[in-house]
């Protein structure tokens, strides 16, 4: 097999952002703020009370890549569940509590990594604030504090007419002050609303006036693929600006698709390691092969490659050789041939029907090598101001 010379490989040294100076907790082995990778999270979709059941996504989450997982709590049952499944998860669980302060201790005495309370339900727990403060305190359990437009506290509501940034902005720095007046600040902010405008200004005010860390969501954002942009466009404005320190995409679809589109919005932001990248054209009038065949047919070939490979399908020679020069590994087809690049050189021309195996060949040759060059994935690329 002839050597490759791949040089260092691409990997990402300029985040699109400095992030934003913010305190740092630990969610379990997980750090979020104070410049730490900007983490992935998801929730489970199961009766939480079922715990294998839980356990078998926790599972399926941890595999898509899942840091940290939230779990409802909302009946004794669940709560019940909450020490086998904190246990037995292999990544951290955060309970998430509404209405009944008795379950946030019992998610605190059960091991849970944190647990999420919603000031929407202020009057339940503002009066045992002090008690819970004592018991995170005690157990090093961080608390999220997770402002949600459909549930506004109804002081604000009724305040501001409506569930704009700033009664969002109150809620959460409301609750925090509480937590505060008993020296308690292992906090971190969420401000979620379903129209990424105001959760953006939410955010950005937020972010303004606390350094918490901030847990980024655009809550109930719908379907898989408005889902996808809602939080691809909102999270992008504020990770552009710094601002974020974990993330969760809200999608009505499995968890693990959450899970996939979070790390993609991250990698597409330079705030992650990239994987594989598929540069493939769009196709026009030009193309002389089937390019969007020829991009899902590589695209399935090459899933679950865990190296930074940057793949170029073209499909004609005006921009082909030159995006296929530029990645790893490429194509640039026409007249029945594919030209294949490696690191920019021309290693052979294949005929169209033997493009897609040449591709595959050549990418698993250089992730071997690569992998054999120690390159880590996974590994985000961070800096702080
Ligand atoms: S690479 Fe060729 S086929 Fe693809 S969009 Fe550009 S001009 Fe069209």
């Amino acid at each position: 097999m002839t050597a490759i010379p791949l040089g260092v490989p691409e990997v990402p040294v300029r985040p699109i952002a400095e992030r934003r100076v913010s305190r740092q907790i630990m969610v379990g082995p997980v750090a979020v703020g104070g410049g730490a990778p900007v983490s992935v999270q998801s929730m489970t979709t199961t009766r939480t009370s079922d715990i294998g059941a839980t356990l078998q996504q926790i599972a399926e989450l941890t595999a898509s890549g899942c840091q940290i997982v939230r779990v409802a709590c909302p009946t004794q049952d669940d709560a019940d569940a909450l020490a086998t499944i904190a246990r037995k998860s292999q990544i951290p669980v955060i309970a998430d509590i509404h209405f009944q302060p008795k379950y946030v201790f019992a998610a605190i005495e059960a091991g849970c990594a944190a647990v999420r309370v919603n000031p929407g339900n202020i009057k339940q727990f503002d009066d045992k604030v002090k008690e819970i403060a004592r018991a995170a305190k005690d157990h090093g359990t961080p608390i999220r504090i997770g402002v949600n437009a459909g549930s506004l506290d109804r002081r604000l509501l009724q305040k501001y007419g409506r569930a704009t940034p700033e009664a969002l902005v109150e809620s959460a720095l409301w609750e925090a002050s509480l937590f505060e007046e008993h020296g308690f600040r292992d906090v971190k902010i969420s401000v979620k609303h379903n129209d990424p405008v105001v959760m953006v200004a939410a955010y950005q005010q937020l972010a303004e006036q606390c350094d918490y860390p901030l847990h980024l969501g655009v809550t109930e954002a719908g379907p898989a693929f408005q889902g996808t942009i809602k939080s691809a466009v909102a999270f992008g404005a504020l990770l552009s600006r710094g601002i974020g320190d974990t993330i969760r995409v809200s999608l009505s679809a499995p968890p693990a698709e959450e899970v996939k589109v979070g790390i993609q919005i991250l990698e597409s932001l330079n705030l992650r390691q990239r994987r594989l990248e598929i540069v493939s054209c769009p196709s026009c009038g030009r193309a002389q092969v089937d390019v969007y065949k020829l991009a899902d047919e590589v695209t399935a070939g090459l899933e679950g490659m865990e190296v930074p490979l940057r793949v170029a399908v073209m499909g004609c020679v005006v921009n082909g050789p030159g995006e296929a020069r530029e990645a790893d590994l490429g194509v640039a087809s026409g007249n029945g041939k594919g030209q294949i690049f490696v690191k920019g050189e021309v290693v052979k021309t294949v005929p169209e029907s033997k493009i897609v195996e040449t591709l595959i060949e050549e990418a698993m040759k250089i992730a071997e090598q690569m992998e054999q060059d120690g390159v880590a994935s996974g590994e985000p690329a961070v800096t702080v101001s």
